[in-house]
């Protein structure tokens, strides 16, 4: 006692909502040499180099995306600006889904996640190409372009960035070879013991010479293959071969493996989210336990490349406009509480990926990342892809964060608008 604390950053008067810290309440957050120094009631009488006013803010563990796609360039116009994604848009901690494979995460690893200024991690392709294009052709992604081995191998050398693994199951692929590929997933997941992550929902049209697949048979035969901490994405997806069996009900076999057998659900929003499709799930018992926004240079507006036409006749394209905040908007307005929505951009994704030791959640001692949001009040328009226009009464938006105490705000032109209803 007597000494006076000093800061580098204080952040006062904010409601902090930390719930792997236990905290949801007014906290003074205080952050020096790039760490949380202190989370106390009130810290008002230390010295402080720059001192954020987040009176009728929210305070968050530093927000994880578990549904990037940040691999710019190399996946063609499909890969985001990490920075405009990530710290610009209050968004700490980047989880590429897919983009990198074993062939080209040594790119993504010198071009993307080390010069970046938000953290960027990846589940890596199970498919020896990854997400060139956002999986334009279909061709790539059959049982001949993929190793196993190497891309096990590959994998275990770099798992401070690889932190699970991604294919999909749907039913474009299943018409050209079942689900073959899916068990290779799964074997690279056994074998390095990483996570699978799972893509539902038609990503490919099927093919001519076959006979259309039974979306619900893809399901029954998937599902058996997920294990204990392996995710299930895109439950709210509008196209075929989601949660929603073809005669409307959600699939038991999904119920059971999401409330009995530890497979968890991450939204994975993107442009094929659907607030009916969101109901139906949400009221059959089924919480995501992860929100990844899954924006790509198809289905958000990138200013610099601002080829319409291009953009619209992409299979991947949509026009509503999201974000991450948006997404925990929706969920908001769903009837989810906020410190569920929290929970699932912070604590939940740092346990995804196996990293609950270093990120989401404001403890003293660890790396100072934080996110600073608003909750607007009043009447906003929130649409999907599918013509549904709803009317929300809260709107979150980014207004900065800390990346390792150094402060960005979201300034980026990916965070949308707010639409008046
Ligand atoms: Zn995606």
């Amino acid at each position: 006692m007597g000494e006076t604390q000093q800061f580098d950053i204080l952040i006062a008067g904010g409601t902090v909502i930390d719930p792997a810290g236990g905290r949801n309440g007014r906290f003074d957050v205080g952050i020096s040499d790039g760490k949380i120094a202190a989370v106390e009631p009130d810290l008002s009488a230390a010295q402080t180099v720059e001192r954020i006013d987040a009176t009728e803010l929210l305070v968050l563990p530093g927000m994880i995306d578990t549904h990037a796609h940040v691999y710019q360039h190399v996946t063609g116009k499909f890969g985001l600006n990490p920075d405009l994604v990530g710290v610009r848009s209050g968004v700490t901690t980047l989880i590429d889904q897919g983009g990198p494979s074993c062939m080209t995460i040594g790119g993504f690893r010198h071009y993307v996640s080390g010069p970046a200024d938000s953290r960027v991690l990846c589940f890596i392709s199970c498919y020896l190409v990854g997400g060139l294009e956002g999986h334009l052709y279909p061709d790539l992604y059959g049982p001949n372009g993929v190793n196993p081995e190497h891309t096990g191998r590959v994998a275990k050398q770099n798992l401070d960035l690889i932190k699970g693994i991604k294919a999909h199951a749907e039913i474009g692929g299943q018409s050209r070879w079942g689900l073959e590929v899916i068990k290779v997933g799964k074997t690279i997941s056994r074998e390095t013991d990483l996570p699978l992550y799972i893509h539902l929902g038609q990503l490919w049209p099927t093919a001519d010479s076959a006979p259309i697949p039974d979306a619900d048979e893809l399901i029954r035969e998937l599902v058996p293959i997920m294990e204990a901490g392996d995710i299930l994405a895109h439950p709210f997806t509008r196209h075929p071969g989601g949660f929603v069996s073809s005669t409307g009900e959600i699939h038991p076999i999904l119920l059971e493996a999401v409330h009995e057998r530890g497979v968890t659900v991450d939204v994975g929003h993107g442009s094929h989210f659907s607030f009916d499709v969101a109901r139906k799930v949400l009221a059959a018992g089924v919480e995501p336990f992860t929100l990844g926004a899954d924006m790509h240079g198809y289905n958000v507006r990138v200013p610099e490349t601002a080829d319409a036409e291009e953009r619209l006749n992409n299979p991947f394209a949509g026009v509503a406009p999201f974000n991450l905040t948006i997404a925990m908007s929706e969920l908001l307005h769903l009837g989810v509480p906020l410190e569920r929505v929290v929970a699932m951009v912070t604590a939940n994704p740092a346990k995804m990926i196996r990293m609950e030791d270093t990120l989401g959640t404001l403890q003293p001692g660890r790396e100072a990342d934080v996110s600073v949001l608003k909750i607007e009040s009043g009447r906003f328009k929130l649409s999907d892809n599918s013509g549904v226009e709803e009317t929300a009464e809260r709107l979150v938006r980014p207004i900065l964060c800390l990346r390792g105490g150094r402060r960005f705000d979201a300034d980026s032109p990916f965070v949308p608008p707010a639409i008046a209803a």
